[in-house]
């Protein structure tokens, strides 16, 4: 089968439709098999199909739920440089981090990521020889910045403020013992899960076949079994190289897999109840050299506050959220920093995820490995890439196919995935709404224009919630969505705000009639559990 460049970037449930028949019909003719079978689609998963399609090969994604319904769905959103790993002295890791970084805002997906400013406030209890190593691995971060040619117009050097600037960045801050602070620049992602969706979209411009509620029951050499979520119906999808993206569930595809996971939990509180900051608040734990809790102020009025590293043991739940311990731990650490402490009320939201760390070191999560690894299961054949981080995964992307290229003898051309740039990337027509456009880049032309043909689609769901009838249109119609969830979970973040998701969920029913609700899938569908 040879791999097809349609170029056509709308994905919805009209071609998820077709594809799957595609593939019906190359199994029962006995048609030469795909190139790749990728399983998982998360950000490793969408940048394998991509780099593979662009290579020219011939690719089927599957993915059990929604893109981006896994760990990637749930990340802090930071395309970072690697600055914890130059904590430890991880200086490979740091410097594929801050390489990687570069390639996403310059060129991949500059609409997406989007440079954060930091703040480090410099209070009494940290003390004198730690704000100095501080200081200098913010310096060695900036030195990789360099090397990687990241241009400084795009991430400025680090350096010391006054504890005026300290609070006009984040006026929260306390203002007790305020010696000055550090401020730093990082990358943010706009919305991870939106990385993933734009990506399945490029992939599939490029050939890809991106089919999402279909879950693979089980590997053979050569053969993935497939049953569609939505309908019941077994599939086979033959393939000459099967690779597992399947992330923190990897382990139940290959029994050559071990893996630690470790769970990492986030707050979400209103901007207004940090005083609005425009940096992210950067408040170190105490006794852990290296480790910090960030308040990272979103586009949309809200404040993350996160993250938490503990091991997870037993079932991995699709839906995750922190528990009694781990809130304590964020607002504690944040606390610590503020003028005005935050309170349990003050959190309208929050959300964990599950790193899909490799089984090494019987340590904490916090010290495991996150480096990526490619393991071949020798009973299937099946190519398992694991590990790793969001801001890794062109690379880890990249290592996949050059192994699933060599071990099936498939004929591709060299990568090209560092210049290749998403859908939506470039300069966008003028005059359209700035909310639109960082939100989509050049495709805010085509969400503006469902408000063009019918104003009402233009109005936000309820005063409060900025999103629109002519976002769910899009993201029905170009961006996969086929429950009443992907919009409210993925398409949007507002369904993260707990008090919003109803009168969200009622405007996705009005303007998306032909969805349905995530409840009327099949009881096996892991995203009907939810881990409470
Ligand atoms: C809380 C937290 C915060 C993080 N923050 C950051 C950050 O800010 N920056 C950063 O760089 N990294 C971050 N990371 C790491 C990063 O999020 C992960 O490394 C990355 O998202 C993993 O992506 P993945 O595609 O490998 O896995 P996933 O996103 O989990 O994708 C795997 C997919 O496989 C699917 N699947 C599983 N089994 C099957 C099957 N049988 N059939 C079909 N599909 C299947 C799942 O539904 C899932 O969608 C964070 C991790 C956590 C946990």
């Amino acid at each position: 089968m040879t791999s097809s460049t349609s170029g056509n970037t709308a994905l919805n449930a009209e071609r998820r439709t077709r594809d799957i028949a595609e593939l019906s019909e190359a199994e029962a003719s006995g048609a030469e098999a795909f190139d790749l079978v990728v399983i998982g689609g998360g950000i490793t998963g969408v940048g394998v199909a991509l780099d593979a399609a662009s290579r020219g090969l011939s690719v089927v994604l599957i993915e059990r739920g929604d893109l981006a319904s896994g760990t990637s769905g749930w990340s802090s959103k930071l395309a970072h440089g690697g600055l914890r790993y130059l904590a430890k002295l991880d200086v490979p890791i740091a410097w594929e981090s801050a390489v990687e970084r570069g390639h996403l805002m310059s060129r991949i997906a500059p609409h997406l990521v989007h440079p954060v400013q930091m703040v480090l406030p410099l209070h009494t209890h940290v003390g004198h020889l730690d704000a100095t190593l501080i200081g200098t691995g913010f310096l060695a971060g900036d030195a990789l910045r360099m090397l990687a040619r990241t241009p400084k117009s795009l991430l400025p050097r680090p350096h010391r403020i006054s504890p005026a600037e300290v609070r006009r960045l984040a006026p929260s801050t306390t203002a007790a013992g305020l010696r000055g602070g550090l401020l730093s620049w990082d990358g943010q992602i706009v919305d991870d899960a939106r990385l993933v969706v734009t990506m399945a979209r490029t992939a599939a411009a490029h050939g890809a076949h991106i089919i999402t509620y279909a879950s693979a029951t089980s590997v053979e050499s050569g053969r993935v079994h497939v049953t569609d979520q939505l309908t019941g119906e077994p599939h086979a999808i033959r393939a000459k190289q099967i690779i597992n993206a399947a992330g923190v569930w990897a382990d139940t595809l290959s029994d050559d897999v071990e893996l630690a996971p470790s769970k990492g939990s986030h707050l979400l509180v209103r901007a207004e109840s940090m005083g609005n900051p425009t940096a992210a608040i950067t408040a170190p734990v105490p006794d852990h050299f290296g480790r910090f809790v960030f308040a990272v102020p979103w586009d949309d009025g809200l404040v993350m506050i996160g993250l938490t590293d503990d091991p997870h043991d037993g079932r991995i739940p699709q839906r995750a959220r922190p528990d009694a311990d781990e809130r304590t731990f964020l607002l504690d650490i944040i606390n610590a920093v503020l003028e005005d402490p935050l309170s349990p009320e003050d959190v309208v939201g929050s959300y964990a995820g599950f790193r899909p760390l490799l089984k090494g070191k019987a340590d904490s999560g916090a010290d495991l490995s996150r480096k990526h690894a490619l393991l071949r299961d020798p009973q299937t054949d099946l190519l398992t890439i694991v590990g790793g981080k969001l801001t890794a995964y062109r690379r880890m992307a990249e290592d996949a196919v050059d192994a699933a290229v060599e071990a099936a003898g498939l004929t591709a051309k060299p990568c090209r995935t560092t210049t290749l740039s998403l859908v939506g990337a470039g300069a966008p027509r003028p005059r359209l709404p700035e909310h639109l456009i960082r939100r989509y880049g050049t495709d805010a032309g085509v969400v503006a224009a469902y408000g063009a043909d019918n104003s009402a689609l233009n109005e936000p769901v309820r005063d409060g919630i900025p999103f629109s009838g002519a976002e769910i249109r899009f993201a029905v119609e170009h961006e996969l969505a086929l429950t009443v969830e992907d919009v409210i979970d993925r398409r949007t973040r507002w369904g993260l705000v707990d008090a919003d998701r109803d009168d969200l969920a009622a405007a996705v029913r009005r303007h998306a009639p032909e969805l349905i609700d995530a409840t009327q899938l099949p009881e096996n569908t892991h995203h009907n559990q939810d881990e409470g």
